[in-house]
């Protein structure tokens, strides 16, 4: 996929943070991937909101931003979120609340339904807490952990979330439970500003979330150390000399 800037588009990005993706990566990461952007010529007004769009004869021609400043656009894109539909599992009489609410084999509170990918609410093992992850990776996963649950067989959906994403020249894999991430301290093994890097989320001395950045083969060895939830020095855990496997 070719980015629109690549194409000869100018691209001005709104949002209502100070950072892009500051949100789930933390202002120092989220900053790398909006310098990113910037070098290839993406403008950003952050923190700014779409206060109007307006057009002419059925074009958009500008968007009006909250501190009143024009921004010329003949097309607009609008990825405010998503809310997952739970109409049909409330006409059913199911329990919901931020998707449909299921426990760890995925089942609703009717035995005979289950749900499963980006609208299921569901129980983590692990985490021991609800999660809905809107990723393909999960929706696989839970496809196939409700299609065992279905044959009577006992299974748990306790994979630990997974992503990617390409942007540019850049390439990223994320591991973890993006909850707790939210104050967590970050580690970083390589320099961000290299482009080459990983970063570790750790809470309590343990890793609870990992991203590789144009840095390959790692995931397994990051997803062992959020699921094996051992404790790791944070030295060790920076230093690139070290396998993943013995910090
Ligand atoms: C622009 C975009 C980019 C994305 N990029 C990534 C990415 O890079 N990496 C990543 O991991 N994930 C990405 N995702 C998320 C990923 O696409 C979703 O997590 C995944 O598709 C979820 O699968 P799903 O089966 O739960 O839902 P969906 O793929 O949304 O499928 C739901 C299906 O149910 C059908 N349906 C709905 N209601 C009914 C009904 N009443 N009866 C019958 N059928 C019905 C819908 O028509 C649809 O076909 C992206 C999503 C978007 C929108």
């Amino acid at each position: 996929m070719v980015p629109a800037c690549m194409l000869g588009n100018e691209v001005t990005v709104l949002g209502r943070e100070d950072v892009p993706l500051s949100a789930v990566l933390g202002p120092k990461l989220g900053t790398a991937f909006q310098n990113l952007h910037s070098s290839h010529g993406v403008r950003f007004k952050l923190p700014g909101s779409a206060a109007e769009i307006s057009g002419d004869g059925g074009k958009v021609t500008h968007v009006v931003t909250n501190d009143g400043s024009w921004i010329e656009a003949d097309l607009v894109l609008i990825a405010i979120g998503v809310v997952p539909n739970v109409g049909l599992a409330q006409q059913a009489g199911l329990p919901t609340g931020n998707g449909i609410l299921v426990n760890e084999s995925l089942q609703t509170s009717n035995p005979n339904i289950y749900a499963a990918g980006d609208v299921a609410n569901a129980f983590h093992p692990v985490l021991q807490d609800r999660l809905r992850s809107e990723h393909w990776a999960n929706a696989i996963a839970g496809g196939k952990t409700a299609a065992k649950a279905m044959l009577g067989q006992t299974v748990q959906q306790d994979d630990i979330p997974y992503f990617y994403t390409d942007q540019f020249d850049l390439g990223m894999e994320y591991s973890g439970y993006g909850p707790l991430t939210l104050g967590a301290d970050i580690v970083t093994r390589g320099s961000v500003e290299s482009g080459e890097f990983i970063a570790f989320w750790l809470r309590h001395g343990k890793v609870v979330a990992g991203m590789n950045v144009n840095v390959w083969d790692v995931q397994d060895g990051i997803q062992e150390l959020i699921r094996s939830a051992r404790p790791v020095e944070t030295t060790r855990l920076s230093d690139p000399d070290i396998p993943l496997n013995e910090v």
